[in-house]
């Protein structure tokens, strides 16, 4: 089965028809870390430590990268397109990109982009509401010794997490694809993948198969732009 979009349904970010901005908080229910690989930061005293950056405030803050956002999005609307009987290649099909760009793009690109189309949303990093700095845990694990496939009391390591219950801004804008209503098949998903990331949550960064990184969406709303004949006007506006 498939429902293709055509090319000139897709390729149209030279001009802004229609934004839609998403807002709202995520926040962490369970530990959470989006890592930078396992090494500690330069003085930190944690080997697996989460990733931060200098704050609108001045101060290091973790955050969340909105390109780890965008690809547990992107992934998660695979899972949808295909439980809903579409065929999705895997995002490193660079192949089926390019059959794609003559055959129409699937759902999947076209929404969140490939190598021959652009991205049609824009997921922003979130930091945490100013002046909040996340509090941080630290759990200590016990390596495994890679040669004898055994754990190895004397080797231990720490890691940190962003302790459950911590909230972060989050921002995402949508160009050219109708929201809340339309007749556009990413219209669907795009709903469908809000509506779980506030209800079910949607799990982010390291230790996925033991719960971590769970988050949700509080609180989101949604304002739509039309831009015609040169000028920008709200067209509507609710909750998610
Ligand atoms: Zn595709």
């Amino acid at each position: 089965m498939t429902t293709n979009l055509r090319p000139e349904e897709v390729l149209d970010l030279d001009v802004l028809k229609r934004l839609t901005v998403i807002r709202g908080r995520l926040r962490n229910e369970t530990p959470l870390r989006v890592g930078i690989g396992r090494e500690g930061r330069l003085g930190s005293t944690s080997d697996i430590t989460v990733i931060r950056t200098k704050s609108l405030w001045g101060e290091e803050v973790p955050y969340i990268p909105g390109s780890s956002l965008k690809g547990v999005f992107r992934s998660f609307v695979e899972q949808l397109a295909r439980s809903g009987g579409l065929q999705v290649h895997d995002p490193w099909d660079f192949e089926a990109m390019e059959r794609e760009e003559r055959g129409g793009f699937c759902v999947v690109c076209a929404l969140f982009g490939s190598t021959r189309v652009a991205s049609h949303v824009r997921i922003y990093d979130a930091f945490p509401p100013e002046g909040k700095v996340p509090t941080i845990v630290y759990k200590t694990g016990v390596g495994i010794d890679r040669d004898f496939l055994g754990a190895k009391p004397n080797i231990l390591y720490t890691e940190e997490f962003v302790e459950p219950g911590n909230e972060w801004e989050f921002r995402m804008d949508v160009i050219n694809v109708p929201f809340p209503d339309g007749e556009d098949p990413r219209t669907r998903y795009l709903k469908e993948l809000l509506d779980s990331l506030k209800t079910m949550g949607l799990q982010v960064g390291a230790r996925k198969s033991v719960g971590m990184g769970l988050v949700k969406l509080v609180g989101g709303t949604y304002e739509v732009y039309a831009v015609e004949g040169g000028s920008v006007s709200k067209v509507s506006e609710g909750t998610i």
